[in-house]
């Protein structure tokens, strides 16, 4: 009998799951990654319902709360710490969990046989021919498969090439992403805080392992180099009168375990699958960590009101 043999672009958060799922399927397949390492950025994640339902399937939800951290509840602050609303997060059927990013990765890829991943390759173009689909890497390799899975994130050249779009929209805001052992007094054990200013905010919650992340956005202009201060000194500026939860954690922060990231987005496109071609994560539709239709419906839901300063 043929087994179907799949082949990934991308060795990211969601091919890594892919390869997984498609590995317990017992699907014959690849994942070409450009970098020469598998990695992921220092940074956190709140992996929520509907991800840690997949967990679930994949059998690694407990290992994941092992290296991770329960979150309980979401609360919205203002920029001075007068909460708004706080939504108990420990009542659906799987929980919320807060984790590193590596550990999120290193947890999805080890479970994969080693081989499976190709790395080092960078996707360049695609053929058809009748059922079957031939990728093309800078490199010179070629290779034919069934199926091909374009899991190559924001820029994806899948994508380009499936539907021929434009880049994504900078949507005018950039974040600052912070790890650090320090914990604040004031911190609510299984909170993920947010706290929101004009054209500002700030968020923080536990990682598994004492890891503290905290995240920071504020509107700006796209490529914004860092302040000639440094980032670390531009956040104490920014964030000097917020909560004090928020100046100390980022005078706990090392200046090199600052993270800055323009964000981008696109609006949906259905259908984002061509026969045997389709997209996934991010290459599929990308959404900005605050998507704003969501928080949208949120406020109305909730009677939010806009963040004001107290
Ligand atoms: C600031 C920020 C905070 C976020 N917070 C959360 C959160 O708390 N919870 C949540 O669920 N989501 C969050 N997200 C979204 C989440 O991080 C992404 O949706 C997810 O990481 C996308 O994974 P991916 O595998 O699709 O893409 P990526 O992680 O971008 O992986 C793509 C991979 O493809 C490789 N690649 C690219 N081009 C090629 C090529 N031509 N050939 C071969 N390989 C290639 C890249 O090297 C990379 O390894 C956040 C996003 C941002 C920006």
């Amino acid at each position: 009998m043929h087994t179907a043999k799949i082949i990934i672009v991308g060795g990211g958060i969601g091919g890594a799951a892919t390869a997984l799922a498609l590995d317990r399927a017992g699907f014959d397949f690849t994942v070409y990654e450009r970098s020469q390492q598998l990695r992921e950025v220092g940074a956190g994640i709140a992996l929520w319902a509907n991800a840690t339902h997949i967990l679930k399937n994949l059998g690694l939800l407990e290992d994941a709360i092992q290296v991770g951290c329960l979150t309980t509840n979401y609360q919205f602050n203002s920029q001075r710490g007068k909460e708004l609303v706080n939504i108990a997060v420990d009542g659906f059927e799987l929980p919320v969990v807060g984790i590193h990013r590596a550990e999120l990765h290193q947890l999805l890829g080890c479970n994969v046989p080693r081989e499976k991943f190709i790395l080092g390759e960078t996707f360049e173009r695609f053929e058809r021919n009748r059922n079957r689909v031939c990728a093309y890497f800078t490199s010179g390799l070629s290779i034919e498969g069934d199926a091909l899975i374009g899991a190559d994130g924001l820029r994806s050249r899948v994508r380009a090439l499936l539907l021929g779009d434009q880049p994504p929209t900078y949507r005018n805001f950039k974040t600052w992403r912070g790890l650090t052992d320090y914990i604040p007094s004031e911190y609510r054990p299984g909170y993920i805080q947010e706290f929101l200013g004009r054209g500002k905010g700030f968020g923080l919650m536990m990682l598994g392992k004492g890891k503290m992340y905290w995240y920071a956005a504020a509107t700006a202009p796209e490529a914004q180099p860092d302040a000639a201060i440094g980032r670390k000194k531009e956040l104490e500026m920014i964030y000097q009168d917020w909560f004090p939860s928020i100046p100390e954690l980022i005078a706990a922060t090392e200046e090199a375990n600052i993270l800055t990231t323009d964000l981008y987005d696109r609006p949906p496109t259905k259908p984002w699958s061509q026969q045997n071609i389709t997209l996934l994560g991010d290459a599929a539709h990308p959404m900005l960590p605050t998507d704003k239709e969501l928080v949208l419906r949120w406020r109305m839901r909730m009677s939010l009101p806009n963040a004001c300063k107290h």
